[in-house]
């Protein structure tokens, strides 16, 4: 009998009656003859009033063990609720906390990492034809404390479950129907993936694709857990995450994602010598500022340049008040901060074994006016940094030009 595990997020458990459609839906995977385990997120906006309500009373420095245990409890709920509705319809099925199961992590409270999880309980209880519930983002610490896994964890916890559990495939009900060539708000004409694979989408949620956790997909494939992503409210097949050599066709980029959480942070007349670069970004560093992108100009007298990085905007006053100084110390004239960028990215394995893909996304951003102010690359995309105000166009342009718009 093939075993899968079936995670429904926030959306698709946001009341009790969407708890009684994902019972449904998952009393015909049983009818159908697959073992089924279960991963539920807390209702849709629980965990942001859980986090608020530490957040009043503790504010920042709220302990984060505690942090834990409160914002762990979404999860609980929704767990009991979804195996009440599936034995109302005459299903068998139990929940698991984390730490009955359990879900062994670190003690990163918060942000806590998946060490190991044992199978024994839930595969006893799948043999005793029950569907095992098990709570998603949480875990237990080797004392016994409760853990989560960060923000949208959940979707972790069950490849990571499906990798414990040798699952056949994990699928993953969310509020869209599958990952898209891009955003459909912006291009309507944006088709719907029938696969992609593992690396694209790790590039495409950390560009930011919001669909997976990243983690998920890091886990994804380090394990080779087959994922299909799919709707919790439509009866059709989503999108599959596979290995590379499962891809049929070659599709030289798959899609095209963006970011506005981008700062851009320029230092203007630094001295060219050796040991510029690690004054400014080890300092960074230590301060926990992220940096993406980096552009260095060439200086044209040798004795001085400009250094272009990249940050999120939650990082940029950050990044301000550690250079401060720094700028000073390196003789740098200014430094200048710009929030009013995007980063745009195209994605796709295609890249590895074409050239002119590059060239390709200059020479359409160019023909639109639009000004590139830094480039990263890595094998399988191309990331270009533009003013924000020309998200949609060189979105709209780029997915013409690669052939990812849908016919009619
Ligand atoms: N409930 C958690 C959150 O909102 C985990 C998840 O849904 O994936 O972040
Ligand atoms: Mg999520």
């Amino acid at each position: 009998m093939t075993l899968v595990v079936q995670k429904f997020g926030g959306t698709s458990v946001a009341d009790p009656e969407r708890l009684r459609r994902v019972a449904a839906r998952v009393q015909r995977h049983v009818a159908a003859g697959e073992r089924v385990a279960v991963v539920v997120s807390a209702m849709a906006g629980h965990t942001n009033q859980l986090v608020a309500w530490v957040d009043e009373l503790g504010g920042s420095t709220a302990d984060r063990a505690e942090y834990d245990v409160v914002v762990a409890s979404g999860e609980q709920v929704t767990s009991g609720l979804l195996a009440v509705a599936l034995q109302a319809i005459g299903v068998k099925a139990r929940s698991f906390m984390g730490w009955q199961v359990p879900v062994a992590t670190d003690t990163a409270h918060g942000k806590a990492r998946i060490a190991s999880i044992e199978r024994e309980a839930i595969l006893a209880a799948l043999d005793r034809g029950e569907v095992a519930v098990v709570p998603g983002f949480q875990g237990v610490t080797a004392e016994g404390r409760i853990t989560t896994l960060g923000r949208g964890g959940s979707d972790t916890s069950a490849v990571a479950l499906a990798a414990a559990l040798g699952a056949a495939r994990c699928d993953i009900f969310t509020d869209v129907d599958g990952v898209y060539t891009t955003d459909p708000r912006i291009v309507p004409r944006a088709r719907k993936l029938e696969r992609i694979t593992f690396e694209e989408m790790l590039e495409m949620a950390s560009l930011g694709a919001k669909v997976l956790q990243t983690r998920s997909v890091a886990l994804a494939m380090q394990y080779g857990v087959p994922v299909q992503v799919l709707s919790s409210f439509e009866d059709k097949p989503g999108t599959f995450v596979v290995a590379d050599d499962l891809m049929m066709e070659d599709q030289l980029v798959s899609g095209i994602t963006y970011s506005r959480d981008e700062a851009k942070v320029t230092l203007i007349g630094v001295r060219d010598q050796p040991g510029v670069a690690a004054a400014i970004f080890g300092p960074l560093a230590q301060a926990n500022v992220n940096v993406d992108m980096i552009v260095q100009s060439v200086s044209p007298d040798g004795a001085r340049t400009d250094l272009t990085f990249t940050v999120t905007e939650a990082d940029l006053a950050r990044a301000h008040d550690v250079l401060a100084p720094i700028a000073a110390e390196l003789g740098c004239e200014r430094v200048d901060a710009d929030k009013d960028v995007v980063k745009v990215s195209v994605v796709g394995v295609g890249m590895r074994s074409h050239a002119g893909v590059a060239h390709q996304m200059f020479r359409v951003l160019a023909d639109k006016g639009i000004n590139i102010r830094a480039i990263s690359t890595s094998e399988i995309k191309i990331s270009v940094l533009i003013p924000e105000e020309y998200t949609e166009l060189a979105i709209r342009a780029l997915h013409t030009a690669y052939g990812l718009d849908a016919e009619d």
